[in-house]
């Protein structure tokens, strides 16, 4: 899948845990930076089948050329599985199956491609929002979610300005 509903579902995942730091960024790596194996394929794939290509959900151009490295096939798990050992959840597991049961959701769904991501991104975005509201309604006195709406857009005001 896209790297932005990754990233998303990682997000939703962290939030449903309560994680520190490390373990935002074990998620973040094993969960999204995965993907980072496609950067040094892209070169070729481009070469072959231009910009356009970018977009292909498979990134497969019935070359045989493998467009991902084997931590997107399932034998990592001899690798991630060990790695999660020690770590809470099983962060690097949990994170890395997460990536990988997307990108096979994908790949079993190909002719819904765009709507299955759209749904899973959605979901995943309405979840994020629905946990930073119900975080934010706990420190509050009285809310509501237009309340919130409304601390969201101070809040990005207050940001933006110098
Ligand atoms: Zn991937």
């Amino acid at each position: 899948m896209l790297t932005t509903t990754h990233l998303a579902v990682v997000i939703l995942i962290g939030f449903l845990l309560p994680l520190d730091r490390n373990e935002w960024l074990v998620l973040l790596t094993f969960g999204v930076m995965l993907d980072f194996d496609h950067v040094f394929a892209a070169p070729r794939y481009i070469g072959d089948n231009g910009w356009a290509a970018v977009v292909r959900p498979t990134w497969d151009d019935g070359s045989g050329e493998p467009y991902k490295s084997l931590f997107h096939d399932s034998v990592a798990f001899f690798v991630v599985g060990p790695l999660a050992i020690g770590w809470r959840f099983m962060l690097p597991l949990l994170a890395w199956s997460s990536h990988v049961g997307l990108d096979w959701l994908q790949n079993n769904t190909l002719a819904y491609s765009a709507p299955v991501e759209s749904v899973v991104l959605i979901v995943s975005c309405a979840g994020i929002v629905w946990f930073a509201y119900m975080r934010w309604s706990e420190i509050q006195e009285e809310t509501s979610f237009g309340m919130y709406v409304l601390h969201l857009r101070d809040s990005v005001k207050a940001y933006l300005s110098p």
